[in-house]
């Protein structure tokens, strides 16, 4: 088996030094076991984070461990009456082309007709979870309301636009890094308008594009974005805090909002959350994310890298904006 491993913590943006490719060689399955021939590996960016030993939700990656991470594939051998050869399965044991374990580790999922299994890994899985239970729970979108995300053209921010358009938003404002995402926003992900936040003031361009302010803010961002939601909120707003991915390779002191008095005076409700700890939204989100997928009304756009050997490349990638929708490794 071809697996990635992190081999030294990177300071700020992480380099190709700080992992290495390694060929493992598999004992044969025990009983209970099962081997995975992964279709499909997932990189995220709250690896970055495990990749530091600061306190965090997750523990560090271990020295010398191969990551690991949400994949999808296919069961080749199985020694266990739970899971059988053929079935399509997800784990958790990440960047690695084959993945052997007990069969507890791995879930069966039921393929829908003409969706790939990669959706398991975004629209179907926890990216796409993520949106829907930070959106509807965490910042309890209301029909009518102008909602405004950051990161939108992503893995996160793409499900967001859709759900929050198929759930009677009101408006729905997205920013994102180039004038290509831009227009994906509103020709592919059900936004009203959008911007790009590298073409002038967040501030001002949020104003704009929402003249009459906004009631929800799904953060994906972070720092300028974050600011500029409270300045555009509207009484009794609420805002999701999902991520803050312009400070995750910064070596520099974070800066925060100036604008903080805002959350006061206009009566404000800042929740971060961690999807984790929202599964009991899990069967409404599959019964009705499966239902949008299956009558093609959600777009599942992801952007595909080949070859396992590429993994650490894709990651790299997502973090440098590569990517549109969800970021995929096929195997
Ligand atoms: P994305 O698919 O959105 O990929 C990351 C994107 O971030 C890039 O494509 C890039 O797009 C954007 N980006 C990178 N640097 C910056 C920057 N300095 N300023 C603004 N945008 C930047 O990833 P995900 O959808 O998987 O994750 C989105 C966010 O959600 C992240 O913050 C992540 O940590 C968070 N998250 C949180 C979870 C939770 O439980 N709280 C669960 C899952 C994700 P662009 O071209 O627009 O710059």
């Amino acid at each position: 088996s071809t697996q990635v491993q992190l081999v030294s913590r990177p300071q700020g943006w992480p380099t190709a030094d700080d992992v290495r490719t390694v060929h493992v060689d598999l004992p044969d399955l025990a009983e209970g076991e099962v081997r995975v021939e992964n279709e499909f590996v997932s990189v995220d960016p709250y690896m970055r984070g495990r990749m530091s030993d600061a306190r965090s939700y997750v523990a560090p990656y271990e020295l010398g461990e191969t990551m690991t991470g949400a994949a999808v594939g296919r069961v080749v051998a199985s020694r266990s009456d739970a899971v059988s050869e053929g079935d399509l399965v997800i784990h958790e044991m990440g960047w690695r082309d084959v993945a052997q374990g007990d069969a507890s580790r791995f879930r069966v999922v039921q393929p829908i007709d003409g969706v790939p299994s990669s959706a398991y890994l975004g629209a179907l899985g926890m990216t796409g979870f993520t949106a829907y239970a930070g959106l509807l729970h965490v910042a309890r979108m209301q029909e009518g309301d102008t909602v405004f995300v950051s990161g939108a053209a992503g893995a996160v921010g793409s499900m967001v636009g859709q759900i929050a358009s198929l759930k009677g938003a009101g408006r729905v404002v997205g920013s994102a890094g180039s004038d290509e995402k831009v227009a994906a926003l509103t020709e592919r992900y059900r936004y009203d308008a959008g911007f790009s936040y590298r073409s002038g003031d967040v501030t001002e361009m949020l104003r704009e594009a929402a003249p009459d302010g906004i009631d929800v803010y799904f953060d994906n961002v972070g720092g300028d974005h974050l600011e500029a939601a409270l300045d555009s909120f509207n009484d009794g707003g609420r805002a999701a805090l999902c991520g803050a991915i312009s400070q995750y390779n910064s070596t520099e002191k974070a800066s925060g909002p100036g604008n903080m008095a805002n959350i006061v005076t206009r009566r404000l409700t800042l929740q971060g959350f961690i999807v984790g700890y929202h599964q009991e939204h899990m069967p409404a989100f599959l019964e009705e994310m499966g239902g949008w997928v299956a009558a093609g009304d959600v777009r599942l756009d992801e952007t595909v890298v080949d070859g396992i050997e590429n993994t650490f490349d894709a990651f790299l990638g997502l973090m440098r904006g590569e990517n549109t929708g969800k970021m995929v490794v096929r195997v």
